[in-house]
């Protein structure tokens, strides 16, 4: 008999059994997919760990999160540092000097700070009054010209949010871009974090490594009726289920589907060293069809794990894509409707005794890798007190 029965071996539920096990518990893991990892899953092919449910980076402030996943793992020193392409003239991104002398050929920070503000007073000239007044932003090509000027929203902006949301930026709301960071130095770690990295090997090994000793039982769906039956048989009279999949799907869809947003990924195997020479590059023109191509060895610069180049390279092309019921759940919409939706399943969801509902699909709400960690953490200490 098991003490817990986990469904999805994602980050959450690896952490979870994780903790369950090394206190003494008996838990079984099972997921309906046919490989541990949940969304960071990574399969090797060519040499190359493919992150099959989009690039996954590492990055947190968490200490006791990053510190935890040590154990299982090495991570190595990657950084993200995206490139943008317009129509072939490539950016540094996040926003820094590098970005602002290719754009302008300003030099110093004072040129650089000098040029943005002369940028967003023109912006600032198109929303005032007769009266003088200033009309504050009323969509997000107003607000993103307010905080970074004319020339970046026009080269590095509009075309890639237009094709991120199917929506032209004059139509869309201004709240989507509350900050757009400018950096005046030559920094262009995509992230503020302290800690940050890809685990050496691949996730799916780090995550294998979190469940080792464990059983784990794949192509299981807890939601068809005879497994779940057959599976409740084997729990304890006082276990208990931690559930991580979609919350309305547990509950059949009674109360409607929440909504995501989607992408698509076209991966191609090519029989080059090299094609673009990063791992991520950003298509910012309105143009091109796919927002972004992520080539995946340089996540781990081009070696393979005995250090030696890798002679092919494989690239996904993302591409945003409308949702429907049936496709990969990706990123929860969390506007009114679906948060209303979500709060009338976790009444539901609290009142299940014996369930526990944790993770982005469980909780519907976008958790960054090092969150979800650390909800689980949080959350199993609070089981086992
Ligand atoms: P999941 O990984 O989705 O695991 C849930 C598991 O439950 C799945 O394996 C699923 O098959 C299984 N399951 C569902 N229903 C059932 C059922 N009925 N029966 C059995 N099993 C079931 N975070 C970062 O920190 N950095 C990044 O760069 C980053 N990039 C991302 C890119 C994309 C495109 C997306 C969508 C997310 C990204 N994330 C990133 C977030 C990261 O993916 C999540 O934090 C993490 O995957 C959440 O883990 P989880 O265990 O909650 O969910």
């Amino acid at each position: 008999m098991y003490d817990y029965i986990i469904v999805g071996a994602g980050l959450y539920g690896a952490t979870f059994a994780r903790e369950l096990t090394d206190a003494g518990k008996k838990v079984l893991v099972i997921d309906k997919r046919g490989n541990i990892a949940g969304n960071v899953y990574t399969r090797k092919e060519e040499g190359i760990n493919v992150h099959v449910y989009g690039a996954h980076i590492f990055h947190t402030n968490n200490k006791a999160v990053w510190d935890y996943l040590n154990k299982f793992t090495t991570f190595n020193r990657f950084t993200n540092s995206p490139v943008a392409n317009y129509k072939g003239e490539l950016y540094s991104l996040p926003f820094n000097m590098c970005t602002f002398n290719k754009m302008w050929g300003v030099v110093t920070p004072a040129e650089a700070k000098a040029k943005i503000e002369e940028q967003r007073a023109e912006g600032e000239k198109a929303r005032t009054n007769p009266d003088g007044s200033i009309n504050p932003p009323s969509n997000l090509e107003e607000q993103a010209i307010s905080l970074v000027g004319k020339d970046i929203y026009e080269k590095l902006i509009k075309g890639y949010t237009k094709k991120q949301w199917g929506r032209e930026c004059k139509d869309l709301p201004a709240f989507i871009i509350k900050r757009l960071p400018v950096r005046l130095t030559f920094d262009n770690n995509y992230f503020n974090a302290l800690y940050q990295g890809i685990p050496m090997g691949g996730y799916t090994k780090m995550v294998a490594k979190m469940l080792e000793g464990i059983e784990v039982c794949l192509n299981t769906d807890f939601l068809n009726p005879e497994t779940r039956e057959k599976l409740e048989k084997e729990l304890a009279s006082n276990g208990k289920i931690v559930y991580t999949g979609p919350i309305d799907a547990y509950f059949d869809y009674k109360l409607g589907t929440l909504e995501y947003r989607s992408v698509r990924f076209e991966n191609e195997t090519l029989d080059i060293p090299n094609f673009q020479g990063n791992a991520a590059v950003n298509y910012t023109d309105s143009e091109t069809p796919w927002t972004r191509i992520i080539e995946h060895k340089w996540f781990e610069f081009g070696k393979d794990e005995n250090g030696d180049d890798i002679p092919k390279t494989i690239i996904s092309k993302e591409y945003s894509s409308e949702w429907k019921p049936g496709d990969e759940p990706y990123y929860p919409v969390n506007d009114a409707k679906n948060s209303k939706l979500y709060e009338s399943y976790k009444e539901l969801a609290d009142k299940e005794s014996n369930v526990i509902f944790g993770g982005r699909l469980g909780e519907y709400k976008y958790y960054d890798m090092d969150a979800v960690v650390a909800s689980a953490l949080e959350r199993v200490e609070k089981e086992l007190a």
